[in-house]
């Protein structure tokens, strides 16, 4: 392992090796990421993999439409997959005020040159035709939604930076971070490294990683789960993959997985999980099935698509991950931490 780098990303996960990709593509070559397992031991392997643009925070939006038009780049520099299926997607709104937000959605995003556009009750029954659209006002429609395969995107985004002279270090844990004259010291399981800048992309660990610093980031993991059916007729009939439809009112996303479907809950009962601090033994495994916490939303889900009722369950994926209080990312300088380590001027 090298002693002296410019920039040590801690975390392997899909921000970690993007992070990584985007240092390298703007020219800082000495660059490592550090991962204490294989990449992807975090939240990144069991993601259901959606992408979205629509974000009420207007930054967020704009990087999210950023990274969706990405990908196919990424496929195109590595010769890698990433996985993609552009489905495209319709976020519904059964409430005068959603369906104020989405059309407010809609005008900002014409300002940012994202082609969404506004559709009726029946014109989502056709985009969606297992959608009861009973109560529905009107959903927002983007072309660019849809879904890839996490843990390929991982890898893809890996192969480019190593590419442009990036290093990864897997099976290092780091144990320690201390602020040093030139910037910080790294210590890991398998020896010490001095980064001028560290970048924390630990997901899951993101506070444990943030306390080796000092600094306490206001992160929580919670406990997320999705269900996938067995096969359906009505999907593997068709001749086009069935689009994304979220439905907010029913706190879930709908989209095609093999020949049945995938939906996820984001359920008002909601679970913290590690409340007392991730453990590091953890990473490879799924929490254990609690279709208890999302019944009321799987009931819902019933009238919203009435051909749930009939399909099987063929698999539920319950892990968590980490959330900052207004449910996007929380990105940037850790305010009162210089980014080399020293305090702040
Ligand atoms: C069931 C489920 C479904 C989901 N579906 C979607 C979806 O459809 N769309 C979507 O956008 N998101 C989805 N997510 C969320 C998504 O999984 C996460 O937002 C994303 O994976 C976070 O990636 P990350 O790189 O920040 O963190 P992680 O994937 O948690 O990666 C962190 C990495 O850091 C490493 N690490 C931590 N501490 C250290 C240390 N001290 N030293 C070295 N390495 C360290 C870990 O080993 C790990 O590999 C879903 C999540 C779950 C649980």
């Amino acid at each position: 392992m090298k002693t002296h780098t410019q920039v040590a990303v801690i975390g392997g996960g899909v921000v970690g090796c993007s992070v990584l990709y985007h240092l390298a593509r703007l020219g800082w070559s000495d660059v490592v990421l550090l991962e204490r397992s294989e990449l992807t031991s975090g939240s990144t392997w069991h993601a259901a993999g959606g992408f979205h643009t629509l974000n009420g925070d207007t930054n967020m939006a704009a990087l999210q439409g950023y990274t969706i038009r990405l990908y196919q780049e990424l496929e195109q520099i590595t010769g890698m997959s990433c996985g993609l299926h552009h489905v495209g997607g319709v976020t519904m709104a059964d409430s005068p005020e959603r369906w104020d937000m989405l059309k407010a959605e809609r005008a900002k995003h014409r300002y940012m040159g994202l082609e969404t556009h506004l559709l009726g009750p029946e014109e989502i029954r056709e985009l969606a035709p297992l959608t009861n659209v009973d109560g529905i006002l009107g959903g927002l429609y983007d072309p660019l939604d849809g879904h890839l395969d996490p843990a390929g995107t991982t890898h893809a985004y890996a192969r480019a930076a190593r590419m442009k002279g990036a290093e990864i270090y897997l099976h290092t844990m780091v144990q320690e971070t201390n602020p040093h004259p030139e910037g910080w010291e790294i210590v890991t399981d398998k020896g010490t490294l001095i980064a001028e800048h560290v970048v924390n992309a630990g997901g899951l660990w993101a506070r444990e990683v943030g306390a080796m610093a000092g600094v306490y980031l206001p992160l929580h993991p919670m406990a997320h789960q999705y269900l996938v059916t067995d096969d359906i007729p009505e999907i593997y009939q068709r001749d086009t993959e069935y689009p994304h439809v979220m439905d907010p009112g029913g706190e879930s996303y709908l989209r095609q997985e093999g020949r049945g479907l995938c939906i996820g809950f984001y359920e008002q009962p909601c679970e913290p999980w590690a409340v007392d601090g991730t453990p590091w033994n953890f990473g490879h495994e799924l929490l254990p099935d609690n279709l208890d916490k999302v019944e009321a939303s799987v009931e819902f889900a019933y009238r919203r698509y009435p051909v749930l009722e009939r399909a099987g369950v063929k698999t539920v994926i319950h892990g968590p991950f980490t959330f900052a209080p207004d449910g996007n990312p929380l990105v940037g300088p850790v305010p009162g931490c210089a980014t080399t380590g020293r305090p702040a001027a």
